[in-house]
């Protein structure tokens, strides 16, 4: 296995291990790709929430917040196109029975060339050392061009075949590339057929009355249909935006890159309506101001990347996904998407009700168009705590594992741990305790050597452990190890809610955006 899947197979035991994401149904040998988060997730999942509830609502006056519901009239989803058009191509493998995404398929083939291309870089910067030019080099170097060409007319070809619904052009594509099953190596491919990936139920207690109906696919429509409402009672004006975090179920086809690809997952969305013939602008503005979120996090720029779409979706007149680089190559975190007027017009269609804004500068009504921004919240957990987990080598040659997640999103900010169980330091350390308690989410931990009691709190990512020791009674001090440096100093007690809030204040963090 190389370091790379190393990496990932250590990110899902970590979780598990320590509280942070569990299987499903364990108990009952799970459920596939769906996953419930433990006492240290929950924590962190809502810190995520949080960073990106306060970024998006609270610092911006011209976007609300709304909280709709997870069933929605059928209606919905033929309107938005869901019922037809929200379909993965999916293809078997005869041999092996495995069930694969076609379009996957081929990006992963596309995902290798591109490890052909970094390779190409690698050696370059090697060979030319100091002088090495990377823009210029990937720009005129004949093999990366020719390997980046190939890309291009792959990908290419995908996103027409796949808008044309030429499915058996897509099996072509991937016959011709010699596209082989990952896990068997067999070629013996089925065609390639549509999946329709919403998950139906139904409502009422009589079959007969009974009405199907949809666990949402993304909780997009929610704020659509509530357009009116919120402009009507908010007296918003154009531009605005209506914000919401909440579950989407989704019957994926290939789910098996932990919380990557789950089929229950939670969203995190913003719908920001506009004037027609405005979205080009709002576009690059939602797209900077996105990224620059991300970088806020202190994560390196060097693994986030843009990748604009080749196939639009229906709606789109114009998408880019923000992409990280995760345990297992670049992949999509967030999607920005330019929605037009599309799913507004469809709801006035379908519902035979307005759906309009009258522009008081314009003096008329129109329908708005609207700029999305979509980021998957367990993507988003993916991303912090893959990057965060590190083993490190310490100078007395041991190791350490520890998460170095950004101190806002921590579950725990602090742990208080008496140096030994007497003495009066416990009760000192429940003082302290009690008094940080209210700001932050801290622990408690008397249990063991300190030295251990670190390294629990170094592996759930604890910025701060502060230890109570028999100078303490004497002057009110305590020793504030911090996570990262490892170094240690003494802080009067006093002093330690501001210490902390420095370091794990959302508006410290925020301010980089
Ligand atoms: P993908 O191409 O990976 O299937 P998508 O383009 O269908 O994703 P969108 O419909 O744009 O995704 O959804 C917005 C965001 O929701 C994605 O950027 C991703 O972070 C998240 N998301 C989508 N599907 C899943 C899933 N099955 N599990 C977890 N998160 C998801």
């Amino acid at each position: 296995m190389n370091n790379q899947g190393d990496h990932f197979k250590n990110v899902i035991s970590h979780a598990k291990e320590y509280g942070f994401v569990f299987q499903s149904s364990e108990i009952y040998d799970g459920l596939s790709a769906v996953y419930d988060y433990g006492q240290n997730g929950a924590e962190l999942k809502k810190n995520i929430r949080e960073y990106w509830w306060k970024a998006m609502v609270q610092m911006n006056t011209n976007i609300v917040g709304l909280d709709a519901s997870i069933f929605m009239h059928p209606t919905t989803w033929k309107a938005s196109g869901h019922v037809d058009a929200f379909n993965d191509p999916l293809i078997d493998n005869k041999d092996s029975k495995k069930r694969y995404r076609a379009d996957v398929l081929v990006e992963d083939y596309c995902a290798k060339i591109e490890q052909k291309i970094e390779k190409e870089v690698k050696k370059a910067k090697k060979r030319f050392g100091d002088a090495f030019d990377e823009n210029e080099f990937l720009k005129t170097n004949q093999r990366v061009l020719a390997y980046q060409d190939k890309i291009e007319t792959i990908l290419k070809r995908m996103a027409r075949s796949l808008e044309n619904e030429d499915l058996a052009d897509v099996k072509a594509l991937i016959e011709e590339l010699e596209i082989a099953d990952p896990v068997s190596g067999s070629r013996n491919w089925t065609d390639v057929k549509q999946f329709n990936l919403m998950f139906g139920t139904k409502l009422g207690a009589s079959a007969e009355s009974a009405m199907d109906l949809y666990l949402r696919p993304e909780t997009a429509q929610g704020i659509f249909v509530n357009f009116l409402n919120v402009q009507k009672t908010g007296r918003m004006k154009i531009p605005f935006g209506i914000a919401q975090t909440g579950k989407a179920f989704r019957n994926e086809i290939v789910a098996r890159q932990f919380i990557f690809r789950m089929r229950e997952f939670e969203q995190m969305e913003m719908q920001f309506f506009i004037k027609p013939g405005t979205q080009g602008e709002w576009y690059k503005h939602w797209k900077e101001k996105r990224l620059n979120w991300h970088l806020s996090l202190g994560m390196g720029e060097e693994n986030y990347r843009f990748h604009d779409h080749e196939k639009l979706a229906h709606y789109a007149d114009a998408a880019a996904d923000i992409e990280f680089r995760f345990p297992f190559g670049f992949k999509e975190l967030e999607g920005i998407h330019s929605r037009t007027d599309f799913d507004l017009s469809q709801h006035e269609k379908h519902a035979g009700k307005k759906l309009q804004f009258f522009d008081p500068e314009e003096n008329k009504n129109y329908v708005p168009y609207v700029l999305e921004t979509s980021i998957g919240l367990d993507r988003m957990f993916l991303a912090v705590f893959s990057n965060s987990l590190k083993n490190e080598e310490l100078e007395n040659n041991s190791t350490r594992t520890v998460l170095k997640l950004p101190a806002v999103l921590a579950p725990t900010k602090a742990a208080i741990l008496p140096l030994v169980k007497k003495d009066g330091l416990p009760e000192i350390a429940k003082e302290i305790l009690q008094e940080l308690q209210w700001d932050f989410n801290v622990a408690y931990d008397e249990k063991d050597a300190v030295g251990r009691r670190y390294r629990r709190q170094d592996a759930i990512g604890t910025p701060f452990c502060i230890t109570i020791d028999h100078q303490t009674i004497e002057d009110n001090t305590v020793t504030v190890r911090y996570r990262d440096s490892m170094k240690q100093e003494r802080v009067a007690v006093k002093n330690l809610k501001t210490l902390i809030e420095d370091h794990v204040s959302m508006k410290n963090w925020l301010k980089n955006c």
